[in-house]
This record gives structure tokens, C-alpha cells and sequence, in this order.
């Protein structure tokens, strides 16, 4: 159709992000009754949601036919308390990823560019492509976000960095004190953006002064999400933490119910179940040490991960990947290969329940079996 021809090509080259598999349309594919497929492919929460989260969302819906309150006043409220920050210093999103687009298209143009590193999060460098901006992509070092040279990346047009810590799918974590140092670094002209949607799966050791660095560098935006740990990823509710001005503009510019109520209520309920994140965070480490011995046991190299997830490597020729992916397929089981990210040799799997993690391994060494 003609009219499509006027469209930026910046727009028209879009690749659109690829979601892990349905276990829906896993079922209709193969036949699979649906209970039996096990989804580890998105960092879902596998306990499901916070049962606090669940029952605020079902009284909220008797109120569906009402607007959402557009400013989010009670959640921002509760916020501004839990992390000791301004209410001016939010902005609510639809997930985290809507205020990763609304960041960009505020500060991007073409002409303009931003820094992220190889293997980072993929919605970094289609938020930037769309704004008609230019991508720099900085080699990773040992899987990980290389800071001095992202640091060097940074041209004098370039309006923003991504740091995403730890990183998906790498599971990768930047230390504080270089991440601090980076920051000092960075010009106060050019955003830098730090995602730490699994900030909450952190081992303390591991997490980063983040929120208190805000004082100190208006242009540090940090985002976290209620689509991971708090186990709200179908309800979509993320938010950014800024500088109150930058936090202005985003207010302006994004749509004005960006967060449904359902979804407020959800994530103000969740904030406040401290046991369900716990449990949820203990689970994570148990499960994450099942998997890696699991992996040491059937020879497996893997990414050592900080994440609620982990990416490992599959030798020999790269077309072993689609066919361990496709073998676990037809075993019900759904993780992510991940060719998108530049490493056609790995595939990740999100963190599950003991069982999960179980049948997913004897499934594993069942396709490893089949390759040879
Ligand atoms: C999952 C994830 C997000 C969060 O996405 P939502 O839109 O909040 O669901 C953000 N950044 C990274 C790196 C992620 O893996």
C-alpha cells in the first residue's frame, strides 16, 4: 500500500520484539494439554501473584468502569515512602518498558544517538530506532556491559546510555563502585538510564546505592518493574525514578492512563506483601543453585547469573541450538534461544519451581541425548 512508502524507513526496518512462546499457542502447535507445558522462557514469577496483589486487583475490578486515578497518587505515595524519594521524582508506566519508549522518544531525535552494550536488553535498541536516532552498541566483555569503553561510546551528540544491571539475558551484574565511577564520568548532558528490573532478586552484596545517587546526578534515571519479583507481569505496571524535572516532561508526554486501575491496585497491594517477596527471592536462590549443578553435572557451560534466570551454552554446531530448543518444545517445556542477541550457541531459562527446574533438566539431557 502506498501510503506505507511516506513512513520513515526507520520505522518500516522495525524488527518487532519477540516475546517468548504462549504456552497457548504452544498447546495448539503441538497438541500439548496447556496444564502440561511449563513456561521458563519470559522471568516470570513461578509462584505466581502475590495472593495480597491478587485479591486487591479482583475488588478493583468492580470499578472497571471508572477511569483510572491518571496520576497514580496512591501508588506513587506508597513509593515515595518504600524507596525515601519524591512523589515528583515518578512516573508510572505501563511495565517498565513504557518508560523506557517514553524516555527515548523525550530525549531522542534523529541526528542524535545513544549508547548500549552488545547482548543488552533488546527493547534498548528498538526504542531508539524508533525515534529515528542513531544506536551505538559497544562490545560486551565477558558477556557484560563494558563501562569504560560505553564511557569512550559517548560522542558529543549522544543523548542517553542504557545500563542494564543486572543484564538480560546475561544475567551479568556491573559493581557499584565502577558503576558509580561511570556515572561520575558521564557528562551531566547525557541521560543515563539504569534498569534494575530484577533489582529485588539481588543478593544485598550485589545491589547498587542507585536510588541514593540520584541526589547527586540529575541526568540518572533508574527504572524498576512490578513485572518480575512482585509477579504483576501481566498487569503491567512499571516506573522510572528521576531528576523531578526530566520526571515532568515524561508526565507530560505520556498517555494520560497509562497504568489501568487494575493494575495500580495490584502493584500498590504488592509493594506492601514483603513475604511473598521474600519467598519469592529465597526460591530464586534455591533454584538457581539446583540449575547450575544441574548444568555442572551434564557438562554444561553457563553464564554465571545474579538474575532470576540463566543462559548456557550449547557446543558443537549452532544448529544444536534450534534443536534443543525445539526437543524441549515437544517436551512441553519453553525457554528462549537467543540468536537475537548475538549469541546463536546460548539459551536462557527463567528460574522455576523445584519441579519446574527438574523436569526442565532430565528434559535437557534428553535433547543433549538426541543430538548425538
Ligand atoms: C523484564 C525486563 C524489563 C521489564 O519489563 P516490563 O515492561 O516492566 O514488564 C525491563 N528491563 C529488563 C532488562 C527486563 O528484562
Amino acid at each position: 500500500m502506498n501510503l506505507c512508502d511516506f513512513v520513515p524507513e526507520n520505522i518500516r526496518l522495525i524488527q518487532p520484539y519477540q516475546p517468548g512462546k504462549p504456552i497457548s499457542e504452544l498447546a495448539r502447535e503441538i497438541g500439548l494439554e496447556a496444564s502440561t507445558i511449563i513456561k521458563l522462557a519470559s522471568n516470570e514469577n513461578p509462584l505466581g501473584v502475590s495472593p495480597l496483589a491478587l485479591d486487591a486487583m479482583i475488588s478493583a475490578m468492580q470499578n472497571v468502569a471508572l477511569y483510572p486515578d491518571g496520576s497514580g497518587f496512591e501508588l506513587k505515595a506508597a513509593l515515595s515512602s518504600h524507596y525515601d524519594i519524591k512523589s515528583e521524582q515518578i512516573i508510572l508506566g505501563n511495565g517498565s518498558n513504557d518508560v523506557l519508549d517514553l524516555v527515548a522518544r523525550i530525549f531522542l531525535k534523529p541526528g542524535a544517538s545513544a549508547v548500549y552494550s552488545q547482548h543488552a536488553f533488546a527493547v534498548y535498541p528498538l526504542v531508539i530506532q524508533i525515534t529515528g536516532a542513531h544506536g551505538i552498541q559497544v562490545p560486551a566483555r565477558d558477556y557484560g556491559h563494558d563501562l569504560p569503553a560505553m564511557l569512550d561510546a559517548i560522542k558529543p551528540e549522544t543523548r542517553m546510555v542504557f545500563i542494564a544491571n543486572p543484564n538480560n539475558p546475561t544475567g551479568t551484574i556491573s559493581n557499584n563502585d565502577d558503576l558509580y565511577r561511570f556515572i561520575g564520568r558521564v557528562s551531566r548532558d547525557v541521560l543515563i538510564i539504569l534498569d534494575e528490573a530484577y533489582y529485588e532478586y539481588l543478593p544485598e552484596i550485589n545491589r547498587a546505592n542507585s536510588i541514593q545517587w540520584l541526589k547527586e546526578f540529575p541526568n540518572l534515571i533508574v527504572t524498576r518493574t512490578f513485572s518480575k519479583i512482585y509477579g504483576l507481569a501481566g498487569a503491567r505496571v512499571g516506573f522510572a525514578i528521576a531528576h523531578p524535572d526530566v520526571a515532568d516532561l515524561m508526565n507530560r508526554v505520556r498517555q494520560p492512563f497509562n497504568v489501568s486501575s487494575v493494575g495500580l491496585a495490584g502493584a500498590l497491594a504488592a509493594l506492601n506483601d514483603s513475604e511473598f517477596v521474600q519467598k519469592s527471592y529465597a526460591l530464586n536462590r534455591a533454584g538457581m543453585l539446583q540449575l547450575t549443578d544441574g548444568f555442572r553435572k551434564l557438562n554444561i557451560e553457563f553464564i554465571p547469573s545474579v538474575g532470576n534466570f540463566i543462559s548456557f551454552r550449547i557446543e558443537g554446531n549452532a544448529t544444536n541450538i534450534p534443536k534443543v530448543y525445539q526437543s524441549l518444545l515437544h517436551q512441553g517445556i519453553i525457554i528462549r534461544p537467543l540468536g537475537i542477541y548475538e549469541m546463536p550457541h546460548h539459551l536462557r531459562v527463567t528460574i522455576g519451581l523445584a519441579s519446574e527446574n527438574e523436569r526442565f533438566l532430565h528434559a535437557l539431557e534428553y535433547a543433549l541425548g538426541e543430538l548425538v
